[in-house]
């Protein structure tokens, strides 16, 4: 073979895949062997004879069993053979590495134009049989573009020959119309034309027999899209109407502007997988010229002509001029023509889908309000689409390989200190892993002493173009517990950083490589500025052709989502204050309804709204903005805010009657307008555990193991490091003690501002509380500030584990060499108790029944934690923590024992101050800046109720 082709092998799987998608059912069953026939005769122990295997593949029309093979691939390959078979493919005459593709071409040609084929069931056999139907001289002329683009194994061969045919459809046209003359004598071009035709007519009882369509009468109008090359202009819905003539690419000819159906090119199926979505454009008369003449080298085609960047975007191919999107064409089905309407509803939605953020809220049909969340904490918290799928379809979307996931395990080392027993060693084992990580160590995995262990996960991820070059690599650091959580996350990952380009297609190599960096991506950027060419097009041509255009799709269809200045909103929350609150990592349903309103609210169209919409808090689940305000609510209170426009597509997409709309964002300044009403509140899971198993909750335990302390103290001055929204202070208001001043500060100004609101009503309502001054600090609790400092008593509950180890461990320095409170109490997760949590906590929404609701993709109780220490770790800073700064601590805790293991649900230090410092010995704070914010001042003289009512 002299030709330059690449020897791809075709295999019948892929070519199964092609066809139907994932519509193809793979079922590979292990086929026992008889124990008799391959082990030793008479031994009593059943002998397994070597694994064989069987492949059920499943097809809409019909089902194959494959032959019994070694391998479960073989199995799957011989199915899928025998399928092809079944559909009148004979891979082994398909199979071009065989023969010359030159050859296979002409011999693939010769057979679609026998008398057999007519009347067979295939997508190309229908235009043979339309085109007889055909008037005057264009009886029974078949366009060369038909042949390229519907029969398979032609449009193969043709890559084969000429690897560009990929990008470029036209260049098959010239490879079939130069294979026609050595097929004289049976079939014909017709002159001038990119046209084939049966050199002799097919004999009459064939006709007969092939049950060709005698003029039907039933009218048939079919919606479709025109795409005009320009992005001036607009996409505009046309109407086909294909009941008067015998062939419908002469109708969509004449929308095109040209005479007749052998001068429309067609690009491949776009959309779904068994879809009949094409998009048609014209040949101009140059480009009929070029494909006609006899080029030696077609690498030197030039097409004159209109990049339509909108279309090619769509379908990955080099498509010139204006464009028509149907949904129309024959099938292996039936005989007769499919057709089906193509919306501008349905354009929009198949535009966003091409990009992950887009797939991910049409999955969750909340198009204006749902956003691909940046992490995957929870598969029971998780709603739409799984990030594997989108990948998936991404890929599949934009004409690459499918990725290939490969998680490995991890296993854990079996030496250890003292295993107390198997159950708790893993999870130690686990936890000290887990810190090896963070702390950027290497892991020594092959230790050899990993019998008998649980393992743990991680997941790398590599997508590759359809010519199996690398494009994106993922090697996430991060280990799971669960394989499927290894694979979710790191496919997520990809995700993200596929997101970021889409919304700056125009970012600079540089900031390419650096993004990926990032989250962990390596990027072949030549292979993948070459698969993602048609896109940066997409952008260029934008670039230019935006000035003065105020259209709405040449404006925004490069996704841009920009919230800026959105962060920023002061929404109106009506309804009175309920007190149930969302948290990082609750589960929300919030009822919601989105109108376009403009400039001056004359006009107000809804545009999208849902009775119930679930959502976990905390990692970008929704648009920000609808974040950010629903923090702010409490259960059953309803907001309404204004939002500056989404790129319009988003828009268009969500919308049933676009064309209305788009007259109205070309002519009016418009924004959206929200309205929330948050109708429930689930708690991250670790509350919900924690309730679960213990009564009172553990939250409670805590806080009430705090409030004894202080009481039987005489205490006057309390600090709560991270008070979160202030559970403890409210708890400390109910009862009566020697407290006369309570501070708290933490990082959240949300939970801060939920904090205030509550102690603000509970110290109103109180005439004779003890409490004389009572201040909210807006600040890092491991950083110096004077007004922390020399308080009787300290508290630290549950906030070490959401700082980062070093952080935790600067805290403690801090705070007993700086803040020095006579007594400090700091709570934390005791890890070792997370089997126990995990074995009874209930079964939550989750499908996979293995899967308890524990934080089935992290390891730790909480995603936001950021370790969780064993007894022995945390016993072991604490001590160490004590000794440097003359401090005694003694430990204890809540929930379950201490005496039995594995010891508390939370644990407790509480350090004590061993002698009092005088002032001179206390270090100083050079410029001690202060600065924490005072976010909320209570002071008892400026009381709002009158003072008469106290002494
Ligand atoms: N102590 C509270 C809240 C625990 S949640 C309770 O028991 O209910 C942990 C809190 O720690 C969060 O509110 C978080 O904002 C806060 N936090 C984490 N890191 C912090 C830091 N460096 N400085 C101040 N607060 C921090
Ligand atoms: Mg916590």
């Amino acid at each position: 073979m002299e030709i330059g082709v690449k020897k791809t092998v075709v295999t019948p799987k892929a070519i199964i895949h092609q066809k139907f998608g994932n519509k193809a059912c793979y079922k590979v069953e292990e086929v026992k062997e008889d124990s008799a026939q391959n082990g030793c005769p008479g031994l009593a122990i059943p002998q397994k004879g070597p694994s064989l295997f069987r492949c059920r593949l499943e097809l809409p029309e019909f089902t194959v069993v494959s032959d019994i093979c070694k391998k479960k691939k073989d199995a799957e390959q011989s199915a899928a053979d025998l399928a092809l078979k079944m559909l009148g493919n004979n891979p082994a005459d398909e199979n071009p590495s065989e023969k010359d593709p030159c050859d296979a071409l002409i011999a693939r040609i010769k057979y679609l134009f026998t008398d057999e084929f007519l009347s067979s069931f295939h997508p190309m056999s229908g235009h043979l049989r339309a085109a007889l139907q055909r008037k005057g001289g264009l009886y029974g002329l078949i366009p060369a573009s038909v042949i390229a683009a519907c029969d398979t194994k032609t449009s193969n061969l043709c890559k084969l020959l000429n690897t560009e045919v990929e990008s470029k459809p036209f260049l098959a046209l010239s490879l079939i119309m130069r294979a026609i003359p050595r097929l004289s004598g049976f079939v014909v071009t017709s002159k001038g034309q990119l046209s084939i035709q049966k050199q002799n007519p097919y004999p009459t009882e064939i006709i007969e027999s092939s049950d060709i369509q005698q003029c039907s009468t039933e009218s048939i109008l079919v919606k479709a899209i025109q795409i005009p090359a320009s992005l001036d202009e607009t996409i505009q819905p046309v109407t086909l109407d294909i009941s008067s003539s015998g062939y419908y690419l002469d109708v969509i000819a004449q929308k095109l502007g040209v005479t007749d159906a052998s001068k429309v090119l067609l690009s491949r199926t776009i959309g779904k997988a068994s879809s009949e979505t094409r998009l048609y454009f014209a040949a101009s008369e140059s480009l009929v010229m070029e494909l006609l003449s006899d080029h030696a080298n077609v690498k030197d085609f030039h097409v004159k002509g209109l990049l339509n960047a909108r279309a090619s975007y769509f379908c990955g191919q080099e498509i010139y001029g204006d464009a028509i999107m149907a949904s129309v064409g024959y099938t292996w089905r039936s005989k007769e023509l499919f057709h089906e309407d193509v919306s501008l509803q349905s354009y929009y939605r198949m535009l966003i889908s091409k990009i992950p953020n887009g797939n991910y809220k049409l999955s969750r049909e909340a198009i204006l309000t749902a956003e691909l969340p940046s992490v995957f904490t929870t598969k029971a918290n998780w709603r739409g689409s799984f990030p594997r799928e989108i990948l998936c379809t991404f890929c599949r979307q934009h004409q690459l390989s499918e990725p290939i996931f490969s998680p490995t395990s991890i296993p854990l080392k079996a030496s250890c200190k003292l295993p107390r027993s198997q159950k708790k060693l893993k999870v130690t084992e686990a936890a000290e892993l887990a810190t090896e990580y963070t702390n950027g160590g290497s892991l020594n995995a092959g230790d050899g002493e990993s019998v008998g262990l649980e393992s743990s996960f991680r997941c790398e991820v590599k997508v590759f173009s359809k010519g199996q070059d690398l494009i994106i690599e993922c090697s996430p650091k991060e280990i799971y517990k669960k394989q499927s959580d290894a694979i979710q996350s790191a496919s997520l990952q990809v995700l993200s950083w596929l997101n970021a380009y889409f919304k700056d297609l125009g970012m600079p190599l540089e900031k390419l490589n650096c993004s990926a960096d990032a989250l962990d991506i390596r990027l072949t950027s030549e292979n993948f500025l070459k698969e993602f060419a048609l896109c940066q097009s997409l952008h260029n041509v934008q670039q230019c052709g935006n000035q003065g255009s105020k259209l709405p799709e040449s404006k925004s269809t490069n996704m841009e989502y920009t919230l800026s200045g959105h962060d920023v909103c002061l929404p109106n929350i009506e309804g009175s204050y309920s007190g149930v609150c969302p948290s990082s990592g609750s589960l929300l349903c919030i009822s919601y309804s989105v109108s376009l309103v403009t400039e001056g609210g004359h006009t107000k169209e809804l545009i999208e709204s849902k009775d119930e919409f679930e959502f976990e808090i905390g990692n970008g689940t929704v648009v920000s903005t609808l974040e950010g305000v629903v923090t702010q609510m409490s259960v059953g209170q309803c907001a309404h805010f204004n939002m500056n426009l989404p790129p319009h597509e988003f828009i268009l997409a969500a919308v049933d009657d676009p064309a209305r709309i788009v007259s109205l964002l070309s002519s009016e300044i418009c924004s959206l307008e929200y309205h929330v009403t948050l109708l429930r509140v689930t708690e991250p899971s670790e509350e919900r555990m924690e309730q679960a198993l213990f009564s009172p909750p553990l939250s409670k335990q805590r806080v009430e193991y705090a409030v004894q302390h202080i009481k039987k103290s005489s205490a006057t001055t309390l600090v709560d490091f991270g008070c979160g929204s202030g559970s403890l202070l409210d708890s400390l208001l109910d009862y009566p003690t020697s407290l006369e001043k309570m501070v708290g500060a933490d990082l959240s100004q949300k939970s801060l501002s939920r904090a205030a609101k509550i102690l603000h009503t509970k110290l109103s309502a109180k005439s004779d509380a003890g409490i004389k001054s009572a201040i909210l600090y807006h600040g890092s609790i491991t950083e110096f500030d004077p007004r922390l400092c020399g308080f009787d008593i300290g508290t630290c509950l549950e906030v070490i584990e959401h700082m980062e180890e070093e952080q935790a461990c600067l805290f403690g320095d801090i705070a007993l060499s700086y803040f020095r409170p006579k007594v400090l109490i700091v709570s934390t997760p005791n890890y070792e108790y997370n089997v126990i949590l995990q074995r009874s906590s209930p079964t939550t929404q989750d499908e996979d029944p293995d899967e308890k609701s524990l934080s089935q993709s992290c390891k730790f109780r909480n995603h936001d934690h950021k370790f969780e220490w064993t007894r022995e770790q945390f016993n072991h800073w604490a001590s160490k923590l004590a000794e440097r700064h003359h401090y005694s601590v003694e430990f204890s805790g809540v929930g379950g024992s201490g005496d039995v293991e594995p010891g508390f649900a939370s644990q407790i230090a509480v350090f004590k101050q061993e002698s009092h410092l005088d002032d001179d010995d206390l270090p100083t704070q050079e410029n001690s800046s202060q600065h924490c914010k005072v976010i909320w001042e209570w002071n008892c003289n400026d009381r709002s109720v009158p003072s008469s009512t106290r002494n």
